[in-house]
């Protein structure tokens, strides 16, 4: 590269010293001037020799692209792009590579990522026992009377009992310690007697608005609680200081760069870590974008200080999360007809209408997009009624702009009538595909063959000209593009497998993956003309990958690796070896 480099600067030097004929002689550094000025077109980065995918459809693949300082200066062939390999420009060759549009995991939970790296992680543990084994080891390494946390159970994965664990599952080992464990999907969790004792919780609690304890034959809570009922603990465990929870967003942010992501879009940053990431941002640690909602707790600080935005575009807040109904493998989500296998048809109690009405009319003054936790089909339902109504009592003279993008989190069972509102209202699903696959082994349990139907319906959204967001919802699931976009195109378990009934229908094409992880949550953050494709003028965010996954077999997209992360034009991440 640098010999290269050398020869096209010396030929040109030598080009420009027989025109310059019989003139006075030029100092070198008025030479390399001359040269800046008319052979060599200004760049400090150029990757070329390798297959783009731009996520533009005019220009959708090519050759090499080109930037300066933050931003695309060049895309195009390799041919063209030789006029940029000079001067000081940094020219990387990239054969049998493959450079994507920066990736963006459009809803991620970005503090729980980099948390998980240093608590106890249950993550693809594959039986009950030994989760409660990881449990013990890790309880025995836990002093008395503190606590033992941790996160990521998911019973539905155990090949051995798929049932929810209890407080009878850990007391023996925890006898001294209170127990906080999350479930995957952070809205149930273990907790064992010692900590029902610490938080008061006895056979007479009631359980909370929105909230459950389950419970022993007795009347007694069993260690397994839901929703709300998290909330008594989550106020008893010690609060994280500014320096852990600072350090878990430092871990975040590297982590998600070593994935390849670019952007995350965080659903529900609370305004103590808003605080903080501006610090990191300040101090020049951000290794990829963030784009953040606010906790709906806190819509009136958000109405308040209004959007913020940072000038390089690397942090924007500017949303408010809502949570309306629970998991679908908790039995919490909100479905219009029963389970099909539980007598009820959960719950969508998380905030009230009352509540939440006075915040969707301010968001709409004030340019507030607004992110809702939906999944079950009357949680859908209902906040696209509560979204019109909405968009009728505030009358659109008052609106703070017309283009509102207000967003769906999850939406994971939308009968048909309900998927045509969506165009309607313009209303945007933000999905994840990993859910989609995830979901696959008790999905046709809870819902039956009907709803099944319309659950996870991505073509079908895809077919009326929605444009879906796609993310991870990490830490609830691994928080991987390879995996989000394999999901998306295959439908099939990681090991390739999948259900009779899991509609293949429902994957989308590959192409249409890759808009789901690039210029499609580039639209949903407002961002479309700044980032999400590679076009001159964007802001210069790559995802390099050593695969092409627009052709390789399904099963390769998670073989392959990931070899650089670009943002903004520069490197955040590099595995070694690469150039
Ligand atoms: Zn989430």
């Amino acid at each position: 590269m640098q010999v290269q480099r050398l020869i096209t600067v010396s030929l040109l030097l030598s080009l420009s010293g027989l025109m310059s004929g019989c003139a006075e002689p030029a100092s070198e550094s008025a030479l390399q001037n001359d040269l800046n000025n008319n052979s060599c077109l200004s760049a400090d980065l150029v990757l070329h020799n390798t297959t783009v995918y731009t996520s533009n459809d005019e220009q959708w693949q090519t050759e090499a692209v080109a930037s300066l300082d933050d931003k695309i200066v060049f895309v195009g062939s390799n041919a063209d792009a030789k006029p940029y390999m000079c001067g000081n420009a940094r020219v990387l060759d990239l054969a049998g590579k493959t450079v994507y549009a920066g990736f963006t995991d459009s809803h991620q939970h970005i503090e729980g990522v980099g948390r998980r790296t240093k608590t106890l992680s249950l993550f693809g543990i594959p039986s009950l026992k030994q989760t409660v084994s990881s449990i013990a080891e890790w309880a025995d390494t836990v002093p008395d009377g503190e606590w033992v946390l941790g996160r990521g159970w998911i019973e539905r994965e155990w090949t051995d009992q798929e049932r929810f664990l209890n407080k009878h599952d850990v007391d023996a080992f925890t006898q001294n310690k209170p127990l906080f464990m999350p479930r995957a999907d952070g809205v149930s969790a273990l907790v064992n007697s010692k900590a029902l004792a610490l938080a008061g919780v006895t056979r007479d609690t009631p359980d909370p608005e929105g909230g459950k304890f389950e419970r022993d034959p007795d009347g007694t809570p069993n260690g397994y609680v839901l929703a709300n009922a998290m909330n008594m603990f989550r106020a008893i465990v010690p609060q994280d200081t500014d320096e852990y929870l600072k350090d878990s967003l430092l871990r975040g942010l590297q982590a998600n760069a070593a994935m390849g992501w670019t952007q995350t879009q965080d659903a529900g940053m609370p305004y103590r870590i808003v605080d903080l990431m501006k610090d990191i941002h300040r101090e020049g640690n951000m290794s990829h974008r963030i784009y953040a909602a606010v906790p709906v707790l806190e819509a009136q600080e958000m109405i308040k200080r209004g959007r913020e935005t940072s000038a390089d575009d690397m942090f924007d807040v500017r949303g408010i999360k809502v949570f309306i109904d629970g998991t679908l493998g908790s039995r919490g989500a909100a479905l219009i007809e029963n389970y099909s296998d539980a007598p009820h048809n959960g719950f969508m109690n998380r905030i009230t209408k009352e509540a939440l009405v006075p915040v969707l009319h301010d968001a709409l003054r004030n340019g507030i997009q607004i992110q809702t936790h939906v999944i079950g089909d009357r949680a859908v339902r209902s906040l696209l009624d509560w979204y019109e109504e909405a968009f009728t009592a505030v009358p659109q003279a008052q609106w703070a702009q017309s283009d509102l993008r207000w967003r769906m989190e999850h939406a994971q069972v939308i009968p048909p009538v309900d998927q045509q509102r969506f165009v309607d209202l313009a209303v945007l699903p933000s999905m994840q595909p990993s859910h989609g696959i995830g979901d696959l082994n008790f999905a046709g349990d809870r819902l039956g063959a009907e709803r099944l139907e319309y659950a996870y319906p991505w073509q079908s959204l895809v077919d009326k000209g929605l444009m879906i967001l796609a993310g991870s919802d990490a830490p609830v699931e691994v928080g991987d593009p390879r995996i989000e976009f394999y999901a998306a195109v295959a439908r099939k378990r990681l090991d390739g497998t999948a259900g009779d009934d899991w509609h293949p229908e429902q994957a989308v094409s590959r192409k249409t993956a890759l808009k789901m992880l690039t210029i499609w949550p580039a639209y949903g953050a407002f961002q479309d003309e700044l980032r999400g494709s590679i076009e001159v003028g964007k802001y210069a965010d790559f995802s390099i990958f050593d695969k092409d996954w627009l052709s390789v077999p399904e099963q390769d997209i998670l073989k392959s690796e990931n070899l650089m992360t670009i943002v903004g034009g520069k490197i955040t991440y590099q595995k070694s070896n690469v150039n």
